[in-house]
């Protein structure tokens, strides 16, 4: 029988004001702010973590914000959209509620089986909308700006623009148990995972296009979920046995980690659902503080003055 991840876990991207990209994922996109911590190869940036109230694994949208880093640009051999689920009766309420935060948007339009709304986020990261009904919210924030019924449900997927397309399907395939369902034009979908955790990834072939130079607005790397860490360590020799080069199992603390470069050049990783990111800080104060592996604490005192200071909206700020 074939292995199949489970879906997405998180999706790590690069951005430049930290502030800046607080104020529009929590009060433009409506996620909650789960998770304050530390680039662990880079601790002097931070990490920024974005989710459902508890952060779920699918919802998981994270960020190192590096300063002044400039504008990366768009290419081959990169995620170039990340989209997000939400349910199909919200459409006015996101017309609406994207036009009055002064957001330009395309759409709704047509997208295979949905219609979707894109727009960029302040570092020109392209994010769709996809009105869809199969994802549920399984840990809503009930305090943050958008209402329940209208908020994110999780992530629906990606689009990875690449030069060819077999090797990367290969992978997808034969490796990540995807399979593939449709193609419209040189776009190309894939699906893994079951009901509201179900990920759809969309390839755009282009060989003429050059590859991405990769700074603020560009994703890092995508995550892909096991269960728990005995799956986690079973993907690593997976991954290994279908050809390619996984690192070592990685202690994230929050979660377990392998990283891979799959063929068309993007990062891949994957992550164990467990422990998550209530490991270190109780569900309501999730966000509040700086949290850093405890192999870190010794230099807490330096890290926290190299960091800017960034301010997290309070429920009073949400709700203007
Ligand atoms: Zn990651």
């Amino acid at each position: 029988m074939k292995n199949k991840i489970l879906g997405i876990h998180h999706i790590t991207a690069m951005a430049s004001d930290a502030q800046r990209n607080v104020d529009f994922y929590v009060l433009v996109l409506g996620l909650r702010f789960v998770k304050k911590s530390i680039n662990q190869d880079a601790p002097d940036v931070y990490h920024l973590y974005y989710g459902d109230e508890v952060g779920s694994p699918g919802t998981a949208m994270t960020f190192f914000p590096f300063g002044r880093a400039s504008r990366g640009t768009r290419g081959n051999g990169e995620i170039s959209r990340v989209g997000f689920s939400v349910p199909t009766i919200s459409k006015d309420f996101w017309i609406n509620h994207l036009s009055k935060k002064g957001i330009s948007f395309s759409g709704p339009e047509r997208k295979f089986e949905n219609d979707i709304m894109t727009f960029l986020d302040p570092d020109g990261m392209m994010i769709e909308l996809v009105f869809s009904d199969k994802q549920i919210l399984k840990f809503p924030w009930k305090q943050g700006p958008i209402p329940v019924e209208h908020a994110i449900r999780n992530f629906f997927g990606v689009t990875m623009n690449l030069a060819s397309l077999e090797a990367s399907a290969t992978v997808l395939n034969d490796v990540l148990g995807f399979h593939s369902v449709s193609q419209n034009g040189n776009t190309h979908r894939f699906l893994v995972g079951e009901g509201s955790d179900e990920a759809a990834i969309d390839i755009i072939v282009n060989p003429n296009i050059p590859f991405a130079r990769q700074s603020a607005g560009s994703v890092h790397h995508i995550a892909w979920r096991a269960k728990d860490f005995v799956a986690h360590e079973e993907w690593q020799r997976f991954v290994e046995q279908g050809g390619l080069s996984p690192t070592e199992v990685i202690d994230r603390f929050y979660f377990h980690s392998i990283y891979f470069r799959e063929p068309g050049g993007v990062l891949y990783e994957i992550a164990s659902d467990n422990p998550g990111f209530t490991v270190d800080e109780p569900l309501d104060q999730l966000g509040t503080h700086l949290m850093l592996p405890p192999w870190y604490e010794i230099h807490r005192e330096k890290i926290e003055r190299t960091l800017p200071p960034i301010s997290i909206p309070t429920f009073n700020e949400i709700l203007k």
